[in-house]
């Protein structure tokens, strides 16, 4: 990497924000947000750590091309094509569906970096990690560096369990959004490396942002064995915060948000960082949490795909129930 550094610096010191809203303070637990959505302007939040050791394995193995897959609206998609572009590597962009023109925020943030997209119906995307379909990439587009779907994979595991060496003060919880798992399974890994055994009471929660999503259970264990060689126990996914499934809104979180913003000058977006931060405070209020601990909200960034959701939040926002 050192031939073609980034060229914006990744700010491995975001702040750790108090929230001090009268909610939180008559609560008696302390709650901070890790600014992960500040650490870089294109490559913010979760998709840096995810990325970086992908990053450094492609090079190491001479590959000039990555191809991932996404949705139209996925984080993922923009910062591998931002991370394409200041990387000087090629990118291929398996987009989820048919093309729709003119091309949302993000696709066309991707084009501008660069990035090829091509799209698989729905059908095919299902089936995109195997054989068949990858063979069929590779003769289209000849040799290139796969990162799965959101990026998650064991180097994206080991990217995000350095999050947890970022973090100074004392803490109870960690919590994060999931969509694949692969940020909860690093912050799970951390706190294990860093802390090992000896403490077993710091806790990494992941609050999933799909629907009956039961089987990431399944996958971050397997994330974790095979980074770990074993699973780490100090970890939950909590499933109740999905708001009816992937991007799904309503005016109850949209409220949530822009309170939540106002109140404590720190910007949310409803696909991710909106859904967790409502179930922190929803556990709060339930006193799941006992009093004189200390949460951390690991803020994911995301920020990028606001423009893209502006007409359905509107729509939401006028509408009076
Ligand atoms: C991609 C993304 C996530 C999900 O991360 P996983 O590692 O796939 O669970 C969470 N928050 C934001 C803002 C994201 O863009």
């Amino acid at each position: 990497m050192n031939s073609s550094k980034p060229f914006v610096e990744i700010n491995y010191n975001t702040d750790l924000q108090k929230i001090c809203d009268p909610f939180i303070k008559e609560s008696g637990v302390s709650v901070f947000v890790k600014r992960e959505d500040l650490n870089h302007p294109l490559l913010s939040g979760n998709k840096y750590h995810k990325l970086k050791y992908n990053l450094d394995e492609a090079e190491k193995k001479g590959y000039k091309t990555l191809l991932t897959f996404g949705g139209a609206y996925s984080n993922h998609i923009y910062a591998t094509a931002a991370a394409g572009k200041i990387f000087g590597l090629k990118t291929i962009g398996i987009i989820r569906g048919e093309e729709h023109l003119p091309l949302n925020p993000t696709l066309s943030f991707a084009k501008e970096c660069g990035m090829r997209l091509f799209y698989l119906n729905r059908k095919s995307y299902r089936k995109k990690h195997e054989d068949e379909i990858i063979n069929l990439l590779k003769d289209k587009f000849g040799d290139f560096y796969l990162i799965p779907e959101g990026g998650t994979n064991e180097l994206a595991v080991k990217g995000c369990s350095e999050i947890i060496n970022t973090i100074d003060i004392d803490f109870d919880y960690i919590c994060c959004p999931c969509g694949t798992g692969g940020t909860l399974a690093g912050l799970a890994a951390g706190i294990h490396s860093v802390f090992g055994n000896a403490d077993n009471k710091k806790k990494a929660i992941g609050f999933s942002v799909l629907k009956g999503a039961g089987f990431l259970q399944e996958n971050i264990r397997a994330l974790l064995n095979s980074y770990l060689n074993k699973e780490s126990g100090n970890w939950q996914i909590n499933l109740d915060y999905h708001f009816g499934g992937y991007a799904k809104i309503n005016r109850v979180l949209i409220d949530f948000i822009n309170n939540f913003q106002s109140e404590n000058n720190i910007p949310l977006e409803p696909v991710y960082t909106g859904k967790m931060m409502f179930g922190i405070y929803d556990l709060v209020k339930k006193g799941f949490f006992s009093k004189g601990k200390t949460i951390i909200a690991l803020h994911t960034g995301g920020l990028q795909g606001l423009p893209g959701l502006s007409e359905k939040i509107k729509k939401l926002s006028l509408r009076t129930e």
